[in-house]
């Protein structure tokens, strides 16, 4: 069973039902092809893409924190701790996703409203460059691959 965020507050009217993802992982979702931390964090990412799937209207609550995804990683501790490196570098992923969606921390959207808008918001090679530039999974990753050829090939 996928971990249920405790989602609360006036943007959630929807409850218990919404799952919180960092708002770059709106991204890694797309890219997914099964690399990962370990075998425990790509089976928790591979729950959480095909519940998703399975209900594309499910709401998520949009966040720079972690979530059902850090859940399962080896790394969340250090992601966790608010002076690590690591943690400020990917909070800044975040932070620059919710800016080009021009959204607040914690926002609750329909799934499939979240990915129509990441992927009509970032439209260009400088935009994925600017989120997933510092990225190690970037060679492997097929959103980053996939739109950043698209880009070059029409340019
Ligand atoms: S390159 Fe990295 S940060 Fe960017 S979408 Fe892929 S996995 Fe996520
Ligand atoms: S590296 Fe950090 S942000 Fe990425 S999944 Fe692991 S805990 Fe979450």
């Amino acid at each position: 069973m996928l971990e249920k965020s405790n989602t609360s507050g006036p943007d959630s009217e929807i409850g218990s039902e919404c799952l919180k993802i960092r708002a770059h992982h709106l991204c890694c979702i797309q890219g997914f092809q099964g690399y990962g931390y370990s075998p425990a964090f790509v089976a928790n990412l591979r729950a959480v893409i095909s519940d998703i799937k399975a209900s594309p209207s499910r709401p998520l609550e949009l966040v720079s924190e972690c979530d059902v995804i850090c859940a399962s990683c080896p790394n969340q501790r250090e992601c966790i701790a608010q002076q690590s490196i690591a943690s400020r570098r990917i909070r800044n992923m975040d932070l620059v996703v919710m800016e080009k969606l021009k959204i607040k921390e914690g926002i609750v959207m329909k799934a499939d409203e979240a990915f129509r808008l990441i992927n009509s918001q970032l439209a260009n090679a400088s935009d994925i460059e600017e989120v997933c530039g510092t990225c190690k999974w970037r060679r492997k990753c097929l959103w980053y691959i996939r739109d950043k050829d698209n880009y070059e090939n029409k340019t």
